[in-house]
């Protein structure tokens, strides 16, 4: 048997029905921008592994840094003990976010980020004796899949087996021009219940990239301040680089109080999560009562070398090389969507960063729409390029280490579907 059927044979793939799913593409090897399958062939991961990597695959710093790593400390308890790497990781973050940032709380991916901040703003109301316990939401959120993420997050498909048992949580629309005002009043409507507003800043990945404007968010960011609502910037597809700027919040005035990080943290070498807050957050658990402790844990909780993969990260996050990758990429996918937006298979696109989104335009043929998916899918494969429809909708975010060479290509290929799909 091959690779892939022994696959088939034991394993249960994330967001896959096994019933008709292709064969899994074994991938042995990973370098620069690309992944290297069995028979040697090449793909361009622009999608960087489901959004996770930003400096490219098997980055030799990180390696080297993970491996060091390996041989001085593998992990250790974090209750009770602590260690060089979550210490410094926390400094140097904490020194690069918005300055009401000064705790930082480890978890295990960017589900379990959302769940410890959803945890710290219900129970910093309870510690203060105080009924709030309302969450704000935008409709078609996507905050990750634990119960709690999943509560918070828009009811889909995604979540239509498990509805009934989600808590409830308050949804509005995404902020327009047309419906800012009366979202401002919906908020102070309820904001005696409201604990907290959860959001993805300017983009939200998994509904299809669909993107909103910074000076809405700050509007409704402010007007929640205002509102005494707490705000959980959820950072984790958008933090480190995604949107041009280190973090999505850096495009509004407003500080979160609450800041979610996962997916780029250790530049997609691990699972990893963050979650920090505000001193006034953290201030609400101290007390004589062994009561307002947060009971909130994982076994792996700052596991050391999660921390070494993201303080290598860091350090190239930080390299001024970088900075000018990301501008390179987000002028080069201005140019392009500027040179297609008029082409008649172009329903619309978008742009936020290093994100680009195209709509195809599918007229009302829905089952012609059913299979495109699927056929864009395998197109890009087949030339060698990892590109993941959402639906009609095609997005790039390459690691930022893409070459323009490497970008051309994906760029070609994306020029001959539109003419030959
Ligand atoms: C991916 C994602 C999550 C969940 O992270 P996981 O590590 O997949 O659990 C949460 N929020 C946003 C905005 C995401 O894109």
């Amino acid at each position: 048997m091959n690779l892939s059927e022994r696959d088939l044979a034991v394993i249960w793939h994330p967001y896959t029905q096994m019933k008709t799913a292709q064969p899994p593409i074994p991938i042995v090897r990973g370098e620069g921008t690309c992944v290297f399958d069995e028979d040697g062939k090449k793909y361009i991961d622009a999608v960087s592994s489901w959004w996770v990597n930003i400096h490219g695959h098997s980055h030799p710093y990180i390696a080297q840094k993970v491996a060091e790593q390996l041989t001085r400390l593998e992990h250790v308890i974090f209750a009770g003990f602590t260690h060089p790497g979550a210490v410094e990781l926390a400094e140097r973050l904490l020194a690069i976010l918005p300055d009401n940032q000064k705790k930082a709380f480890y978890s295990d991916n960017g589900s379990t980020a959302i769940e410890v901040a959803i945890k710290m703003c219900l129970q910093y109301w309870h510690n203060k004796g105080e009924q709030r316990t309302k969450i704000l939401a935008f409709k078609n959120a996507y905050h990750g899949d634990t119960f709690g993420a999943m509560s918070v997050s828009g009811r889909s498909a995604f979540t239509a087996a498990f509805d009934s048992l989600l808590f409830e949580v308050e949804f509005i629309d995404l902020p327009t021009d047309d419906n800012v005002d009366s979202l401002k009043s919906q908020i102070s409507h309820l904001k005696s219940q409201l604990a907290c507003f959860i959001f993805e800043p300017l983009v939200q990945g998994s509904a299809g990239m669909i993107m909103y404007e910074a000076r809405h968010l700050e509007t409704l960011m402010a007007h929640c301040k205002r509102e005494g609502v707490l705000l959980i910037d959820d950072e984790v597809f958008t933090g480190f680089g995604r949107t041009g700027k280190p973090f999505a919040c850096n495009h509004v005035q407003t500080q979160p109080d609450i800041m979610c990080f996962s997916k780029g943290l250790t530049g997609g070498t691990m699972a990893f999560g963050l979650t920090t807050c505000t001193q006034e957050i953290y201030n609400a658990f101290l007390s004589d009562d062994k009561m307002k402790t947060l009971f909130h844990g994982h076994s792996y909780t700052a596991n050391p070398v999660a921390c070494a993969a993201s303080l290598a990260s860091l350090d190239l996050f930080l390299d001024t090389a970088t900075q000018q990758n990301i501008d390179k990429i987000v002028a080069r996918h201005e140019a392009f969507a500027e040179k297609i937006k008029d082409h008649k298979r172009i329903a619309t696109y978008r742009q936020t960063g290093t994100i680009l989104a195209m709509e195809w335009e599918t007229g009302n043929n829905t089952s012609y729409f059913s299979n495109l998916r699927d056929k864009l899918y395998h197109f890009f494969l087949d030339k060698g390029i990892i590109l993941r429809p959402l639906g009609n909708i095609i997005y790039i975010l390459p690691p930022y280490c893409i070459t323009d060479a490497e970008l051309d290509y994906i760029y070609a290929a994306i020029e001959q579907a539109l003419d030959t799909i």
